[in-house]
Parts: C-alpha cells; structure tokens; sequence
C-alpha cells in the first residue's frame, strides 16, 4: 500500500463520476496494453461499486487490473504493493457497458432519403473504415466497453478489419463482435430506387435468393471473419422465408456463433424463431405471441428504442412523429409483457449517424422510462449483453 502511486481524481457529481470513470478505465486499459511488456497492476478505489449480479452496492470498492483483464474485485481488498492506485474517490464504478446493436462503419442521414445510396456512391471502403475508427472512439469513450456491430452497412468486410485493428491497439475502441455484411432478400433493403440500369450498385446487405444461396452467403461472411450472422427477417413485410434463413442459422451454429434476426412484425419475428435465430431485434410491432415464441426459444429481445424516445420530439413531419409515437406506445406495454414473461432484454441504441454514436446510454435511460427499473436496464447493458455475445466468463 505505501509504495503504491496514488493519483486522485475529484468529481462534481457521482452520475458524472460514474460515467468518467469507466472511460479513464478504459482509456488506461488501451494505454496498458499498447506501452507494458511486463505485467503491471492498476488499482481502482472508489466509495461504490455496483455488483450487478446481486444488485446490491459494494461500499469501499476496490478493483484489482492486471495489464488488461480485471482479476478481482471487492470491498476494501488490499492493493498489492507495487500497483498503480487511482483514487477515483466519491464515484459509483460499475462494468463496462454493452451495446447489442450497433453499426459504427455507418454515419447516415435521416434527412435524406437518398443519403444511403448517396454514401455507397461517394464513400470509399477505407474511408467507411476510418469513420467507424473515429465512431469507435466515441463509443468507448462513452463508457461503452463491448459491442456487438451487426451489419457494416454496405461497407463490406471493413468491420473485421477495424475489430482486428481495435484488438492489435493501433486504434482505440470497444472490443467488437462483427457481423459483416448482413443478409438481406433481393430487393428488400436499403438502398431503395437505384437506376435498374446500375445492376451492381452496392447494396447495404449481402442480397440473396433461395436457401442455397442463402448458405452460400453464410459461409462467405464466416470465412471472412464474421463473429455473428444478421439477417432480415421482413422489412415492412416478411421478406426471407423460413426455409431461407435455416440454412443461415445450421451453417452459424455449426461453426459456434449466432444469428441475429431484424424482425419487427409478428410474422417476420415467427419465421425468423422458426428457423432458430438467437435474438430479435427490434420487434417495435411484436405482439403477445412474438414474446411467448422468444420465451420458448430462449432468445434474446434487442429492443433498439432510445432512438425514438429521444427523436420523436424533434420529428421534421407528422408521419415519421406518428410512427414513432405508436412505437413507443407498443414498446411500453411489450415491455411490461417480456418481463412478465420473463425475456431476456439486451441493451442496443442502433446508432447510425455521426451524431448518434457516443449516444449508446440514452438506450439504458429509455427503457427505464418504459418500464424496466434501473437495475434491469443496467443487466440488460451488463450481463444480459454478455451472454448474448456468449461473452459472460469475458466481460
Ligand atoms: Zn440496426
């Protein structure tokens, strides 16, 4: 204890705090792992520390951090001697936060309805890879320490490469599950009213017809490097069949990794259960019967709704301000039924925009205003997240 170097940091507020300090431990964990060839223990003390698990509050809180892995954690443990102490004094820690449902290689505009197309036409694939760099920062700076990327959104296999690039430490970021390219029915995503005469325009996702082609397009994204599949489920209207999306799930599954579904109507989220995906993303038009099938199936619900709590104010028309109203509405009473149900919710903000990534935390607030009480969002971010990415004995 004597030897240790202490650094004391003050904070004005313990939300502030709380949020400040799992970025210093970030940003110290990426400088560890990029400058130490030895060893090298950092302690973290702070008043509290959230024990997730229990939902209880730890008092005196020590964190033990062996070059880049926490090795223990507890109340008023001892520092070895040596360690590096950071004092963080009246902060409340808890673990890094988890993003279910993102796409940094993607910045699009919501005010252009051609801006999809318009970014597939003018921005080169390593330059969507050096905004999703800048896109990770942000993210992790937020207090975001994991994420699962699901679709680069027409950007090809540049999320691998910023997943390896994040893990080498040549840039800072969140550790990364990657889905790659994503797929999607022919015609059936973005971007929508290309010129026919422009066949081989790039698509958003990997475009597909018929289940040998759907497998085809499994195993090219896993050879790849993909750590999770995507695949839309509808899009306004169902769109793969049933028979389409198995192939996808046995090839993922065969090769230990999972498949997330876009799947927002009962239909959609029915087929996409059938075939045996392990999340469902959205369902902002689920009804009781899409619950009781995830229930069944043991999925996962990504809810993706801070979005809409924080946009529907600000909605240019009254469309888009209409929707997103029923939306939410929908989601409060579909949340009341997962949790009477007992689904597992994990954390997602869909971020697709410079100005919405860094964002991720709005999520965790939104569900708490429709239903989730704090220490369900804080699971639904923490180990829910964990154990959808099958990262639970990780992070
Ligand atoms: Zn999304």
């Amino acid at each position: 204890m004597a030897s240790a170097t202490v650094r004391r940091i003050g904070f004005t507020s313990p939300v502030r705090g709380m949020f400040l300090s799992l970025a210093l431990i970030v940003l110290c964990l990426s400088a560890d792992a990029q400058q130490q060839t030895t060893p090298k223990i950092t302690a973290l003390r702070a008043s509290r520390m959230l024990d997730v698990n229990s939902g209880s509050m730890v008092h005196n809180a020590v964190i033990l951090i062996q070059d880049d892995k926490i090795t223990a954690a507890g109340a008023a443990m001892n520092i070895p001697a040596g360690a590096e102490l950071m004092d963080l004094g009246d902060a409340t820690l808890l673990p890094g936060l988890i993003d279910c449902h993102t796409h940094l290689m993607a910045r699009m505009s919501d005010d252009d309805p051609q801006g999809y197309g318009l970014a597939l036409l003018t921005k080169s694939q390593a330059f969507r890879a050096l905004e999703g760099a800048a896109d990770a920062r942000v993210t992790l700076r937020a207090g975001f320490t994991a994420v699962r990327d699901v679709e680069s959104e027409g950007s090809g296999y540049s999320d691998v490469a910023l997943r390896d690039a994040i893990n080498q430490g040549l840039v800072e970021g969140p550790r990364m599950q990657v889905a790659t390219r994503g797929i999607a029915a022919i015609g059936r995503y973005f971007p929508f009213h290309i010129s026919p005469d422009l066949p081989d325009f790039p698509t958003g996702a990997q475009m597909i017809s018929g289940p040998e082609d759907a497998r085809r397009a499994a195993r090219e994204q896993i050879g790849h490097g993909a750590n999770l599949l995507k695949v839309y489920a509808d899009w306004d209207v169902p769109t793969l069949t049933i028979d389409e999306i198995r192939p996808i799930v046995e090839e993922a599954h065969k090769a230990k990794i999972k498949v997330a579904a876009h799947a927002d109507s009962p239909d959609g989220i029915r087929n996409a259960l059938t075939a045996g995906v392990d999340s469902i993303e959205h369902g902002h038009k689920a009804d009781r019967s899409s619950f009781d099938l995830i229930k069944q199936k043991n999925a996962f619900w990504v809810p993706t709704i801070g979005y809409y709590f924080y946009a529907v104010d600000t909605a240019k028309s009254p469309q888009p301000h209409k929707y997103m109203q029923e939306t939410l509405v929908r989601t409060r009473q579909n949340i009341s039924i997962a949790r009477e149900l007992g689904v597992k919710i994990a954390n997602g903000f869909d971020p697709d925009s410079a100005e919405t990534h860094g964002k991720n935390s709005h999520e965790i607030i939104a569900m708490t205003k429709l239903g989730l009480s704090p220490l369900e969002a804080i699971r639904a971010a923490t180990t829910n997240a964990a154990e959808l990415m099958g990262w639970q004995d990780k992070v």
